[in-house]
């Protein structure tokens, strides 16, 4: 079984089965809703009838024709046919057909035509179901044409009844049934619209989580090499902007191969998290430190020359020797080679670290457990100053 993850606990990403049952518990309760609808139409036929605006026949075959939509759709979704089709909510052949019905009410029984009319703008609002715009237009020029033809046929014995007390009270109910089904669109709307901006907020949070396990060294907790060149990028821009001075480190832990060798690679994992631990201690809050690679860590000292930097880099290599190595061995003894260097404006990334590493290469060849400044850049940038 796939174990959940951090991210589909936030956002939770869903099966096709689960995605399919959401879909029908979903269609079933609209389906209830307008099944409520429909019941209510009937009832009010009924009324027109027991009002004498309408013959039985009417009444029995317009709700007839509505239960037999409500019925088969229902049957469609429970029975899983409606699953198999391309729009399983089917929109297009419900409307059309509830279309239909209320245009045929309106022929048959104009006195009442205010009735299916505003019925049939209920209807039309419910397109916002609609799957596509092709099954949107379809819908809108059936309702359109319809409601026109219906105008023109009927003329002037399309009426609302409202020429007793009961007729009044009816096509009052009318227009309560139809702003009913208004405000429960609005309402499905604004609970629809709250569900997204909680989804958008997991999913900006699992967004979140992800960039910080995607700039993370997952043995140190350090940022990775990825994430603090990208920071020291930054901060070259800004510190050339500033005009102010930036360094950089590149420190490397003395013979780890030994401690690998002789402990095990367990124990040289828990060696560079300890030498971690013990670096981010030692390094002041403005400065960053990333692992750059296998044993080697990059340090980035803003607004520091590089007179300024040998004094925290020191520091790092010294506090090393204050660090509990108990886990491994408390009489191990670990120390770096630090090779330091000034950035200079205008160069690039891969510029600056290459005089890092090549002051590191001379203290590893020197005798390593040392800081070695580069003072070639401040040449240059002197020169810089005088040209
Ligand atoms: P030097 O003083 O010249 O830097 O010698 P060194 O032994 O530190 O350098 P070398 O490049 O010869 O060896 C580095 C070793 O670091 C080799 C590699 O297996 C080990 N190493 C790199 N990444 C890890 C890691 O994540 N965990 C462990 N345990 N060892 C690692
Ligand atoms: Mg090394
Ligand atoms: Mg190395």
């Amino acid at each position: 079984m796939r174990r959940a993850g951090p991210l589909s606990s936030a956002v939770g990403p869903q099966t096709d089965a689960q995605r399919a049952e959401r879909l029908l518990s979903s269609l079933k309760r609209t389906q209830v809703t307008i099944a409520c609808a429909y019941l209510y139409d009937s009832l009010l036929l009924f009324g027109f009838y027991a009002a004498g605006f309408v013959g039985l026949s009417v009444a029995v075959v317009v709700s007839a024709l509505l239960t037999l939509l409500v019925l088969t759709v229902n049957w469609a979704h429970w029975s899983g046919w409606s699953s198999k089709r391309k729009d399983p909510t089917l929109f297009l052949p419900q409307q059309l057909y509830a279309i239909a019905v209320a245009l045929g009410a309106a022929i048959a029984a104009p006195q009442i035509g205010f009735q299916p009319i505003a019925t049939l703008i209920a209807i039309s609002a419910f397109s916002f179901l609609a799957p596509n715009e092709r099954s949107l237009l379809l819908c809108w020029a059936a309702a359109a044409v319809g409601t026109a033809a219906v105008i023109f046929i009927a003329g002037p014995r399309l009426a609302m009844p409202t020429s007793t007390l009961m007729g009044q009270g009816l096509t009052c109910a009318v227009v309560l049934g139809v702003l009913a089904r208004c405000i429960w669109i609005t309402v499905f709307f604004a609970k629809l619209r709250r569900r997204l901006s909680e989804k958008n907020k997991a999913l900006e949070a699992a967004i979140g989580r992800i960039e910080a396990l995607a700039s993370r060294d997952d043995l140190t907790g350090l940022s990775n090499r990825r994430s603090i060149t990208k920071w020291l990028e930054e901060e070259m821009a800004l510190c050339a902007r500033a005009g102010l001075p930036l360094s950089i480190a590149l420190l490397d832990i003395d013979h780890f191969k030994r401690i690998n060798d002789h402990y095990g690679h367990a124990a040289g994992d828990r060696t560079l998290q300890i030498f971690s631990e013990c670096t981010l201690g030692a390094i002041r809050g403005t400065d960053r430190v990333g692992r750059y690679g296998g044993e080697e860590f990059l340090v980035v000292l803003v607004a520091t020359s590089l007179q300024d930097a040998e004094v925290p880099l020191q520091r790092i290599r010294e506090r090393l020797a204050t660090c509990d190595w108990g886990p491994i061995d408390p009489d191990l003894q670990v120390t770096i080679t630090v090779g330091a260097t000034q950035f200079i404006p205008g160069e690039s990334v891969e510029e600056l670290v290459r005089r890092a590493d090549l002051a590191l290469y001379l203290g590893k060849e020197a005798g390593r457990d040392r800081v070695v400044l580069d003072r070639t850049p401040l040449e240059q940038i002197r020169a810089l100053a005088r040209s």
